[in-house]
Parts: C-alpha cells; structure tokens; sequence
C-alpha cells in the first residue's frame, strides 16, 4: 500500500506535514479521499488477479461446468411442491429456522403499540379468538404450540399472523371485515401464507441472492455489510402474484372447511376495494399495500367457489353454523358494520 502510493509520489512524510498545515475540513477533502481511492482500487487489483488466475488455469471451463451442475443439481434437489395448491417451488429453509427468521417482527409490532392491544374480554378479541379456534383445527398447520391473539386499537386496516404463531389483527379492518364470515377469509389467507411456508420460500430466495453477494464480499472485503444486505432482503421482498394468489385458494378452502361462508371472501374484496376509492389516490390500506390487488382476483375466487362449497359439504357443518347463527341472533357482531 505505502509501496504504491510512494510510486505515485506521495511519500508517508509529505502527508503529515501536509494534514498539520491544512485546516480539518480541507485535510479531510485532500488527504483521505486519495487514500481510500488508493485502498480500493488495490483490492480491486487484486480480486482481478484471483479471478485471472482461476481463468488461465487449464481446468478453468470444466471447473466452472462442475459449479453450475452442482448449482442446479442442488436447486432441483430443493425443489418441493406447496401442499394443496401443487404449486413447484424452491425451498430450503426448514421450519424451525422460518420461525427463528420471523421471530422478531411479532417482536417489533408488541414493543410499538404494546399500549393499545385490547384486554381478552373486549368482544372484537373473542370474536377473533373465536374465528382461530375454528380456523386452526382445519389449517393443517401443527397445533400443538399455543396461538396467542393481539387486537390492536388504531385505524390500520391490517392484519397479519407470523409463522411463530402470533396473530396480529388492527381494529381498522373489522368494519371491512363486517362480520365473522370476513374475519375468517382475512386471517385463513394470512394463515395459508404460513401454511404455505411463504417466509421461508422467500429466505430462500434471499439466499441465493447471498451467493453473489459472498464472492463481492470475498474478492473487496468490508464493502459492505452482508449480514444486513440478506436481512433487508428478506423483510423488504413482498410476496409475488403467485403466493398471494396461493393464499386466498388455499385461505378459501380453509374457511370453507371451517364452515364459514366462502362467498363472504368474494364480498370482502368488493368492500376492500370500494375502501381504496373512498379513500381516494392517498396510501392504499396497509393490507392491501402488501397484498396487490388485480381486477381478477374476485373473479379468481368466484371460479374457486364450486370447490369450496364442495369443501364445505365435507364438513359437518350444521351444528357449527347453528352455533354461530345463535351468537349473531345475539347481537354480537353490531359494532362491525
Ligand atoms: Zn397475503
């Protein structure tokens, strides 16, 4: 390093005297910019002799055809279909870690509004809790770790539920959601995306993306942060068309065989939508900020309905919907509407 930049003429003496005669803002502008230029374009220098190197070695194509081969014998060795819907997908992030991933968002939404979650006996948090109870036997999702519901009281339309089984619903929603019917077709399709493992086929993703990443990492050291690179990534990659698209079939089927109404879905998305418009160009609603929506997406869903009802049909629903007739004869769903 002092090697080359003495060659450039610019001995380690010159440079002090030189930064004990400059003003600090002008040593600053002077001295270090040509230093750290010097640095880069050294290890820059460098990494072009690595990769130099490995291409002039004889073996250098059949090295590169073995990396590739591996490479995609991995990515069809991960390669799984997503349960239910058979949709092919890569995937290798197991379980465990997909909850220890998102571990810290539930975290994060506590510790902001950890003063306005509604105490267990408001009836908006029964009626949420009653809606999971009836959702979770049908979700194929393991049971046997405890869900712990959070209502939140602000205006957000949202709702979201973690794959470390946090349920989190803002009071904004309930009045699109309007009655129990649409309180199950939002949390079945938020369920569906854990169901589904749509963080951990995102994180995997995300990994791929890592593997570039790691090579700059390697040939520039302390370019920048990696660690942060992977996990902006995985929290800033929304889910695609295709795992939205994923969650309401597989959100509507888990309704329906919870034996709720599943036309309530289609309807919940109309009032969705007439909320943007009321709400005019400003910020759409936070659910639907995530959730893109597109003109099909009802008439998706109406297309799904025959094989809902059919899911329906399979359940024995009488006594649940006599149940639930009784609770809304009671007046318990007044404040939705
Ligand atoms: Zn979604």
């Amino acid at each position: 390093m002092w090697a080359r930049m003495s060659r450039m003429g610019f001995s380690f003496s010159q440079a002090t005297i030189y930064t004990r005669t400059r003003a600090f803002h002008s040593q600053r502008r002077r001295l270090l910019p040509s230093f750290r230029n010097n640095y880069r374009y050294q290890r820059f220098q460098q990494s072009k002799n690595i990769f130099q190197r490995w291409a002039a070695r004889p073996t250098f194509y059949y090295e590169v055809g073995g990396i590739g081969l591996a490479g995609g014998g991995f990515y069809v060795y991960n390669l799984e279909d997503v349960p239910v819907s058979g949709r092919r997908r890569f995937n290798i992030i197991g379980p465990e870690r997909e909850k220890s991933i998102a571990g810290g968002v539930g975290e994060m939404v506590l510790n902001q509004y950890r003063d306005r979650i509604l105490p267990p006996h408001d009836r908006r948090v029964q009626a949420v809790q009653r809606v999971l109870q009836r959702l979770m036997p049908v979700s194929g999702i393991d049971n046997k770790e405890s869900w712990k519901v959070y209502v939140i009281d602000s205006n957000d339309v949202n709702a979201f539920v973690t794959p470390d089984n946090n349920v989190f619903v803002f009071t904004g929603i309930l009045p699109i959601c309007k009655n129990e019917d649409g309180i199950a077709a939002v949390l079945g399709h938020e369920i569906a995306h854990n169901f589904a493992h749509h963080t951990a086929e995102k994180a995997s993703r995300a990994a791929i993306l890592y593997i570039p990443t790691l090579f700059v990492e390697l040939a520039i050291p302390g370019t920048w942060s990696i660690t942060n690179q992977i996990l902006n990534l995985i929290l800033s990659l929304p889910n695609g068309r295709a795992q939205e698209s994923e969650a309401d079939y597989i959100g509507l089927l888990m309704m329906a065989r919870a034996c709720y109404n599943p036309e309530e879905a289609v309807r919940l998305w109309s009032r969705m939508a007439e909320y943007e418009k009321r709400i005019g160009g400003g910020t759409p609603p936070e659910f639907m900020s995530t959730h893109p929506s597109s003109n099909n997406r009802g008439s998706k869903m109406s297309e799904w309905m025959y094989e809902a009802e059919a899911k329906r049909m399979e359940s024995d629903c009488q006594a649940t919907i006599g149940y639930s007739n009784a609770f809304r004869r009671s007046g318990a769903f007044g404040g939705y509407s």
